[in-house]
């Protein structure tokens, strides 16, 4: 029989849980492993709230297995090392984002893409390789293995650089990849949410011209004024399409919703690519001519690998990008999944998990 959550590690650890498809929130009791040669441990300071937590929460991928601690934008202060640990010490601020492992032999491995290693283990949600469950960061304290521990730059803030860990690398890592971080590249933003507006600061300290498509008018200001983008269009608005045609080199599509693409690629330069970050239900409908004429590309990309997000992080605390953010105690997570699910925050949620969980 399985061990319970308490016993089937000897350290003990409290967190908060989904524990069935409403995907509300509650205090557990639960346990981590003990400290392994190369396992770095730490107190969690701050957690920032992804959407994936909720779909996880909820089952909305149909993968849950409950109960379920997300989190995957932690940052926190190391507390014990393993003997054979090399990059870190007690004492020294780290972050851990959406993977805690992987096989570190295939050719994605070795080629720091460990985000797309058939055997990686996601921070939350899945199995470790002891088959024991993998709980994230909604919690007092992580242990991972160090290759999957980010060291924190000193400038960059512990809150407001939490959110970076998932949706800072998730844009960072397409901009480089398709050569759309030299400055005066033109590079449209499509979703003003978690990930949009990291995209825009990204871009921007590449010296990109940004362009922000929202079905929104309203985002217009936050836009431009807020978040310094060149450029707003209305996505909805056949006119303002229409005068964007063939202008930009590239598009960061993080709109999670169903949305048509075929105006997008309209508004790419010949070589242009459209990069698709976000899962909307319905499949996306392409027309080859859109792609022919102008040897056009639709790609997708996800997080990015170790080294990589470390380079971000260091990007980040050099340009003073941060994500903005709304800091909460973690017994207002239910509240904040409501205002999430209605985009009622500017623009994610970070809960402040060291001043806020206590034991039971
Ligand atoms: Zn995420
Ligand atoms: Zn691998």
């Amino acid at each position: 029989m399985a061990k319970s959550l308490e016993s089937e590690h000897p350290i003990k650890a409290y967190g908060y849980a989904a524990h069935d498809t409403s995907g509300k929130f509650s205090p557990v009791t639960f346990s981590r492993r003990v400290t392994g040669e190369k396992d770095v441990r730490f107190k969690v300071l701050y957690c920032g709230i992804c959407h994936s937590d909720i779909h996880f929460g909820k089952n909305e991928w149909g993968v849950t297995t409950y109960p379920v601690i997300p989190g995957h934008e932690i940052v926190g202060i190391v507390t014990e090392v393993g003997s054979k640990v090399e990059k870190f010490k007690v004492g020294d601020t780290v972050g851990v984002g959406c993977l805690v492992d992987s096989c570190r032999s295939c050719e994605s491995c070795i080629s720091d893409c460990e985000q797309f290693c058939a055997k990686q283990v996601q921070t939350y949600g899945v199995q470790n390789y002891d088959g024991t469950q993998a709980y994230g960061g909604y919690s007092d304290h992580m242990i991972s293995d160090e290759h999957f521990v980010l060291r924190w730059p000193e400038k960059l803030p512990l809150d407001s650089g939490a959110p970076l860990l998932c949706a800072g690398i998730t844009t960072y890592s397409p901009l480089r990849y398709f050569g759309l971080d030299k400055p005066g590249t033109k590079v449209g933003v499509v979703g003003l949410g978690g990930l949009g507006h990291v995209a825009v600061k990204m871009a921007k300290a590449f010296g990109a011209e940004v362009t922000v498509f929202s079905t929104t008018a309203a985002k217009k200001e936050e836009a431009i004024e807020g978040l310094k983008a060149d450029h707003f269009i209305i996505s909805k608005d056949e006119e303002q399409m229409k005068a964007a045609m063939g202008t930009l080199d590239g598009i960061i599509d993080t709109v999670s919703g169903n949305h048509p693409i075929l105006g997008l690629l309209g508004t790419l330069k010949p070589n242009g690519k459209l990069v698709i970050l976000g899962a909307p239900e319905k499949p996306h409908e392409v027309a080859a001519f859109s792609l022919i004429f102008g040897r056009k590309t639709v790609a997708g990309s996800a997080i990015g690998g170790l080294k990589e997000t470390q380079e971000m992080l260091d990007f980040a605390a050099e340009h003073g990008i941060t994500a903005d953010v709304e800091v909460i105690p973690i017994d207002y997570v239910n509240t904040a999944i409501e205002r999430l699910l209605k985009s009622d925050v500017r623009y994610r949620f970070v809960i402040d998990v060291a001043n806020s969980l206590k034991a039971e």
